[in-house]
């Protein structure tokens, strides 16, 4: 169907621009099952994504998009890049989510014309939905939602819907009881073993 997409998830893991590169097994398929879950609980929420149906381990099918060159970013929790800009210490809680868009082409004057006021707009208060459902969402499984990135694309109606992975991979997520992190972190930060904090977070969303 040429209104459509498969998206495979593969095991490779990257960090710093491809600095840091591995291969993890089975990494791929907990965060297809993980962003499986996630979009399907938005979309009961009303939220438009590209997800449509889960096909195998590693495969999802999903709405063919064009993918908006930027990437989204809501902080709850100070964390990563923001600690090193602002000065801030690891783990201070926001008093409202930031949200942040920045450019995943380095022409700004480009990507500028790919999103209008308008759709900006849509685009943070779509966000800040998705941050509210998804914060509630993990706060269930005794997780807190620190930060995310999500990244947005065009149907071929125009609408703009939330695309790519929603996934360990991409969110911040800590143990509410003990911060210990279940997240990318782990590889980024040779914190522990990856598959075994995926594993975590993917069995609280079974056990629900
Ligand atoms: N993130 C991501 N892909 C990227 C950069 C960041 O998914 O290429 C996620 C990351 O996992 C974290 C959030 O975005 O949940 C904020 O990350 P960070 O502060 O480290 O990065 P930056 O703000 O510099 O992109």
């Amino acid at each position: 169907n040429e209104n459509e997409y498969v998206v495979y998830y593969k095991d490779d893991a990257t960090a710093f621009n491809g600095e840091k590169k591995a291969e993890i097994s089975s990494k791929g398929i907990l965060n297809n099952k993980i962003s499986t879950i996630i979009f399907e609980m938005l979309k009961e929420n009303n939220i438009n994504t590209h997800f449509i149906k889960s096909l195998s381990d590693r495969e999802m099918l999903v709405k063919k998009v064009e993918i908006l060159p930027l990437e989204v970013i809501v902080r709850n929790i100070a964390a990563g890049s923001i600690c090193k800009r602002v000065g801030l210490e690891e783990g201070v809680v926001f008093d409202e989510p930031i949200f942040e868009i920045s450019y995943k082409n380095d022409d700004y004057a480009v990507a500028m014309k790919l999103a209008t006021r308008e759709e900006l707009k849509f685009l943070r208060e779509e966000t800040l939905k998705i941050n509210e459902l998804l914060k509630a969402f993990f706060l269930k499984l005794n997780l807190k939602l620190v930060d995310f990135k999500i990244e947005f694309g065009k149907d071929s109606e125009g609408n703009i819907i939330l695309a790519d992975e929603v996934s360990p991979d991409t969110c911040r997520l800590w143990d509410v009881n003990t911060n210990e992190k279940l997240d990318k972190d782990r590889f980024r930060k040779d914190l522990g073993d990856l598959v075994e904090g995926y594993t975590e977070v993917l069995s609280r969303m079974n056990n629900k």
